[in-house]
């Protein structure tokens, strides 16, 4: 962990009045805990601010306390802004391209270019709510209740409820005390980890009815109509990609989704050793060595042959 960047950030929160606080598009769980939890935290110490974000709260994290209050658009009075989260500029959405500056880019991503003037990227960390949790009664401020329960709803869904491959005892240990903070470990573990809609269930049914390996990487795809045949609402794979990982001889899982406005998501996991950052990065992407995604532009049936080659090259090239 950079203290001296800690130590920064530290100053700059506790001068700061009005507060811009944004994490990135398509907001998984790690996203949202993260700002509801430095954001409800500094709310609580009178700070006034804007927690935003330029997509939806994903319906299955709108039960967290203050997930009301996350805006879309936003003023420019702010004394000081925030990103959470995220690698770079490209995946805050409006927030990256408006010429905005960052004053503070707290993450954990082993792909962030460190856009920031100050930067507090932590790789080990599972988690950037780890991160958060670690240090904000440091920066001068309280865990409550909520703020606990969004913390402990981002490390959650990064580990995957503590099954990924970077967990460590330390990440344990902050869950208990979240815990005895007030987070409610197996309500957020049932609502944000393992329980899906029908909806999200049967779409599962049309990727896996598709599944296909060769040698050690297994995929799949989800396309438009499968969404639309299942009545899922998402643009995502509703976690499909979870699915494919417990397949176990499959060092490099794949997951194709696409896209109403032309473009294929995808979506890499791989198991300890192998690093699908890269992969992912050689598309415009990026990630963690575990987990990475992108965003191509084109039509699936042709992307994911390209994709799947190159994934595959650096599968071979690794062992
Ligand atoms: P996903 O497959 O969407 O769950 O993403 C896995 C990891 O890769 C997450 O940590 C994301 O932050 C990162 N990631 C996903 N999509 C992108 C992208 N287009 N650019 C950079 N990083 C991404
Ligand atoms: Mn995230
Ligand atoms: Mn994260």
């Amino acid at each position: 962990m950079n203290s001296r960047s800690s130590t920064a950030i530290r100053q700059a929160l506790q001068k700061a009045e009005r507060l811009l606080i944004v994490t990135h598009i398509r907001p998984d769980g790690d996203a949202i805990g993260s700002l509801l939890g430095l954001g409800l935290a500094l709310k609580a110490a009178g700070k006034s601010v804007l927690m935003a974000l330029d997509d939806q709260v994903p319906t299955q994290f709108r039960h967290l306390e203050g997930s009301e209050l996350i805006n879309r658009s936003f003023q420019r009075d702010y004394d000081l802004a925030i990103s959470l989260d995220c690698s770079d500029k490209s995946r805050l959405g409006q927030f990256g391209r408006d010429n905005l500056e960052w004053d503070i880019n707290i993450d954990h991503h082993i792909t962030n270019d460190g856009y920031a003037k100050i930067n507090l990227i932590d790789t080990e960390a599972v988690a950037t709510a780890e991160i958060i949790a670690t240090n904000i009664e440091d920066w001068g401020f309280q865990i409550s209740k909520p703020v606990a329960d969004a913390l402990l709803m981002g490390i959650l869904t990064d580990t995957i409820g503590f099954r990924t491959y970077n967990m460590r005892s330390d990440v344990l240990r902050l869950a208990a005390r979240l815990m005895d903070l007030g987070a409610n470990l197996p309500e957020l573990y049932a609502r944000n980890v393992y329980q899906k809609s029908f909806e999200a269930v049967k779409m599962w049914g049309s990727g896996l009815s598709r599944l296909q390996r060769k040698d050690g990487l297994v995929w799949t795809m989800i396309t438009n109509e499968d969404r639309s045949e299942a009545g899922y609402p998402g643009k995502d794979d509703a976690d499909m990609i979870n699915l494919l990982t417990a397949i176990e001889d499959a060092k490099i899982s794949v997951v194709f989704i696409e896209q109403p406005n032309g473009k294929v998501k995808v979506s890499w996991r791989a198991v300890a050793g192998v690093d699908v950052s890269q992969v992912a990065a050689e598309f415009g992407g990026g990630g963690h060595p575990a987990a990475a995604g992108a965003e191509l532009t084109g039509k699936i049936e042709e992307l994911y042959k390209i994709v799947l080659e190159k994934t595959y090259l650096h599968l071979r090239r690794g062992q």
